[in-house]
């Protein structure tokens, strides 16, 4: 039987357990997750495409069935290279409804055989971006509720050095 592939794309900037419970729930319902780093020069990032990449191959703890990647450009076009027309996504609050329904609309007008699944975020993380994350660890606030250690150390690094 065919694999079941599903991407997961985002900024990951860095990832959250917020991502991870999506991730984790996306593995229940799909053989494979590809998480695909959207590499967007618009968004100013803190950490690096192989940071970010690292920093989610360290918070997976070796599970085969998560490939990580990187993307440019539109998500059509990945998907449709990678062979893995389901695409996740997270739901946090309405604001997220907007832009993810305006954006599966547009992804799916130009690739009819796309589908984006949304899984409503729990109740741990609805408040948890890496947005929020940034802004507490700056300020040397605790973030280690909401990113593996992993993520706390190397958030806490970075501030450091700027
Ligand atoms: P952000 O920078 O806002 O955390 P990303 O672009 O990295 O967002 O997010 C990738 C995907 O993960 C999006 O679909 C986003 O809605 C989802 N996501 C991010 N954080 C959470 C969370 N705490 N709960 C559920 N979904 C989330």
């Amino acid at each position: 039987m065919k694999e079941k592939v599903a991407v997961y794309p985002g900024s990951f900037d860095p990832i959250t357990f917020g991502h991870l419970d999506i991730l984790h729930r996306g593995l229940e319902l799909f053989d494979k997750v590809i998480v695909a780093i959207a590499n967007n020069i618009e968004k100013k990032a803190l950490f690096t495409v192989e940071e970010r990449k690292d920093l989610i191959r360290k918070s997976i703890n070796g599970n085969d069935n998560v490939i990580i990647d990187s993307f440019d450009g539109l998500l059509v076009d990945y998907v449709k290279k990678v062979n893995a027309p389901f695409v996740i996504r997270g739901l946090r609050a309405m604001s997220d409804f907007e832009f993810e329904f305006q954006m599966a609309s547009m992804n799916r007008n130009l690739n009819p055989h796309m589908d984006t699944l949304f899984m409503m975020t729990s109740k741990d993380y609805f408040f948890v971006s890496s947005r929020t994350i940034k802004e507490v660890a700056q300020f040397n606030g605790p973030v280690s509720e909401f990113v593996p250690e992993v993520v706390a150390l190397s958030l806490k690094e970075k501030f450091q050095r700027k």
